[in-house]
C-alpha cells in the first residue's frame, strides 16, 4: 500500500487498550479513525494484553452485576458478591496504590482514577467487555475480572474495531488476524509474556541476566506502512 492515501478525522496511535479506548471515544463522536499499530498481528496487544486484573473501586453488589456478562446474573452470583463486600472501597484502592507506589502517585491524579474507575470498566462494558466472577484469586483480592483477562479485552478491542466501518487499523501486515489461540472456554494462552533484553556482567565475573515483563513492541519507530 506505499502510495495509497489514508484520511482520517483521527488518528491513534498504538493499539494498546489506551489506543483502543480512544478509538472508542472517537467513535461515539461519529468521527473516522485510522489506528496505527506497530506489532506485527502476531503479537498485537501491546502490554494490555498481558494485564491480569484491571483494578477499579467498587462499594455495591449491584455495581458488580451490571457489568457482568449475561450468563453470570443470577441469585447465586449476587450473594456470593454480597458476602464478600465491603472490598476495594475507593479508600482501600488509594490505600493500595499509595502502597505499591511507595507513597510516589501523583495525588491529584489518583483522585481522579478512583474516581472514575467506576465509571470507566461500566464504559468498557457498554462497549462489548464483560466482567465474571473470580472469588479465588488470594493475589489480587480481585472478586471480578474481565473476561479472558488482557488477552480477551484485546482480542475483542480488535474485533469491534474490526467489523466498525469507521475504524481502519494498520498492523505492518495488516490482513492476518488473531493475536491469541483460544484453548477452550474461558482459557487464553498468554504469549510475549517476557521479554528478554540481554546480559549483564555483574558481581565480578557473574553474568546476570536481565528480563523485563512486556511485549516485543515496546521501544522503536513506526512501522512505515502505516504512515504511508
Ligand atoms: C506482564 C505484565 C502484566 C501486567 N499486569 C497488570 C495488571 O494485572 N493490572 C494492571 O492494571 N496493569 C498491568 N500491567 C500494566 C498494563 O499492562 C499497562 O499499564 C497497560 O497495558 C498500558 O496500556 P497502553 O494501552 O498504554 O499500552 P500498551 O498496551 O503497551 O499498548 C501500546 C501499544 O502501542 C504500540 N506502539 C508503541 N510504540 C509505537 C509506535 N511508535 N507506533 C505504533 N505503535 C506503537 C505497541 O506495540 C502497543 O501495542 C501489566 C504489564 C505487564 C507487562
Amino acid at each position: 500500500m506505499p502510495n495509497e492515501d489514508f484520511v482520517y478525522d483521527v488518528v491513534v496511535v498504538g493499539a494498546g487498550n489506551a489506543g483502543f479506548a480512544a478509538v472508542h471515544a472517537a467513535r461515539e463522536q461519529g468521527v473516522t479513525v485510522g489506528l496505527l499499530e506497530k506489532a506485527p498481528v502476531e503479537s498485537r496487544g501491546g502490554n494490555s494484553a498481558l494485564t491480569g486484573h484491571l483494578r477499579f473501586a467498587y462499594d455495591n453488589v449491584e455495581q458488580l452485576m451490571d457489568i457482568l456478562g449475561e450468563q453470570y446474573k443470577t441469585d447465586e452470583v449476587r450473594s456470593e458478591f454480597a458476602k464478600r463486600l465491603p472490598q476495594r472501597t475507593a479508600s482501600e484502592l488509594w490505600d493500595e496504590i499509595m502502597l505499591v507506589t511507595d507513597g510516589m502517585t501523583d495525588q491529584d491524579l489518583l483522585k481522579v482514577h478512583i474516581a472514575e474507575s467506576y465509571r470507566t470498566i461500566a464504559w468498557l462494558h457498554s462497549k462489548g467487555h464483560d466482567w465474571v466472577p473470580s472469588y479465588e484469586d488470594a493475589t489480587t483480592g480481585n472478586i471480578v475480572h474481565c473476561e479472558g483477562m488482557g488477552y480477551g479485552l484485546q482480542e475483542r478491542n480488535f474485533a469491534i474495531c474490526e467489523r466498525d466501518p469507521g475504524v481502519t487499523i494498520h498492523l505492518p501486515d495488516r490482513g492476518a488476524r488473531s493475536i491469541t489461540r483460544r484453548h477452550g472456554p474461558g482459557v487464553w494462552r498468554r504469549r510475549h509474556d517476557v521479554q528478554r533484553l540481554g546480559s549483564v556482567p555483574r558481581e565480578g565475573s557473574r553474568v546476570v541476566k536481565w528480563w523485563v515483563r512486556g511485549q516485543p513492541g515496546d521501544a522503536g519507530p513506526l512501522p512505515r506502512p502505516a504512515l504511508g
